[in-house]
């Protein structure tokens, strides 16, 4: 059994969970990464390797939101991402092995091969995509398409917010908090003294930073911001954590209501550089450096911001320390099924990814 439903046995009997992740995750320690460092020790998440078909942070939140799915007896979920959204594609992926349909809505953005890989990916899965022209359509678009799709299917889709943060969603990195409470307990780590990770929708910090308290730990995490601060703040993150501790309170009173206070969190906005999307130049080097030395890859829209804000903040204090970087990227191949998707179906403004 999960850890969080293991401690908390009301929300084990009100709270859906389908197994989609073969966790716990490894915590490893990066032995060559940290000679590079001042006296810290550096270790590793796997979260990459969450999934049984997909891995990355996503995988944990599914748990809870397609069991919710499918215990309020949808047919099917719709969400909504960018163009090449690990979101997005991560809810395809288990939606399809749920038994569940899927609709996508997708926004441009800047063009890569891990967008079109992506993009491939989800058509692979048969989620029906569709493309929004702009952000500020995303409501009413998503809007339109649950009407028609209440029509066809006869119920409403359960929706999905993007990055799959709600406080179901969330829920998953609650448990996560357990997680790594037992893996320090188990003597895997030491207990860190700070905990790096990108902010995006902010449902993985805030259920993580949610479940450590729970589990009776204080680390602080280190928020890399990686997209519009209109999107992640101080305020919404504070708005998230409290939502998603009140539904875990109101199914199990002995789950505390806890507070977040300034000492908790760091909000690094230090490597947004360009945009959301737009590789930065750090981002660059560290990917280069952590895979030549361990062999670990990172993504430039996400992981590689937050493994340059763990660089930077490593170089720029001497103590010793015990940081952990937490990889929520997928790095698990994808079976064949999924590798072979035809371009020329997707809409039409998708489909210029692979025409330019
Ligand atoms: C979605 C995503 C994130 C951000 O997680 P949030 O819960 O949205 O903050 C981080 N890294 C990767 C690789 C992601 O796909």
């Amino acid at each position: 059994m999960i850890p969080l439903l293991h401690h908390f046995s009301l929300v084990e009997k009100k709270l859906p969970h389908l197994r989609l992740s073969a966790c716990a995750t490894p915590v490893e320690y990066l032995k060559e990464f940290s000679k590079t460092t001042d006296s810290k020790k550096i270790y590793i998440k796997r979260d990459d390797l969450s999934g049984t078909v997909y891995g990355g942070n996503k995988v944990r939140k599914l748990e809870f939101l397609l069991a919710d799915a499918k215990n309020r007896g949808a047919k099917r979920v719709i969400t909504s991402g960018a163009a090449g959204s690990n979101h997005c594609l991560a809810t395809a992926v288990y939606a399809q092995q749920s038994g569940l349909g899927a609709t996508l809505m997708l926004c441009g953005q800047p063009n890569s091969q891990s967008v079109r890989a992506n993009l491939l990916t989800m058509h692979a899965t048969g989620a029906q995509i569709r493309f929004c022209p702009s952000w500020e359509q995303l409501s009413q678009s998503l809007e339109n398409e649950c009407q028609k799709l209440q029509k066809t299917d006869g119920v409403s889709p359960y929706f999905i917010p993007p990055g799959g943060s709600s406080p179901v969603g969330a829920a998953g990195f609650v448990n996560a908090g357990f997680e790594l409470a037992e893996q320090i307990r188990g003597g895997d780590i030491a207990c860190p003294d700070r905990i790096f990770l990108p902010l995006g929708t902010m449902g993985t910090a805030a259920g993580l930073l949610l479940g450590l308290k729970a589990a009776g730990l204080a680390i602080p995490l280190h928020l890399v911001r990686v997209v519009p601060s209109f999107i992640a703040n101080e305020t919404a993150f504070g708005a998230l954590f409290s939502q998603t501790n009140q539904y875990l309170h109101d199914l199990d009173s002995s789950f505390r209501i806890f507070t977040v206070n300034d000492e908790d969190c760091f909000f690094d906005h230090s490597q947004y550089g360009d945009g959301y999307g737009v590789p930065s130049s750090w981002g660059e080097v560290v990917r280069e450096k952590l895979f030549g030395l361990e062999k670990i890859v990172l993504d430039l829209v996400y992981s590689a911001k937050a493994f340059a804000g763990l660089s930077l903040y490593a170089s720029n204090f001497s103590a010793k320390e015990t940081l952990l970087f937490w990889h929520t990227k997928n790095s698990k191949h994808l079976p064949e099924r999924l590798n072979s998707a035809d371009y020329s179906s997707l809409p039409l403004p998708l489909k210029d990814y692979f025409l330019q």
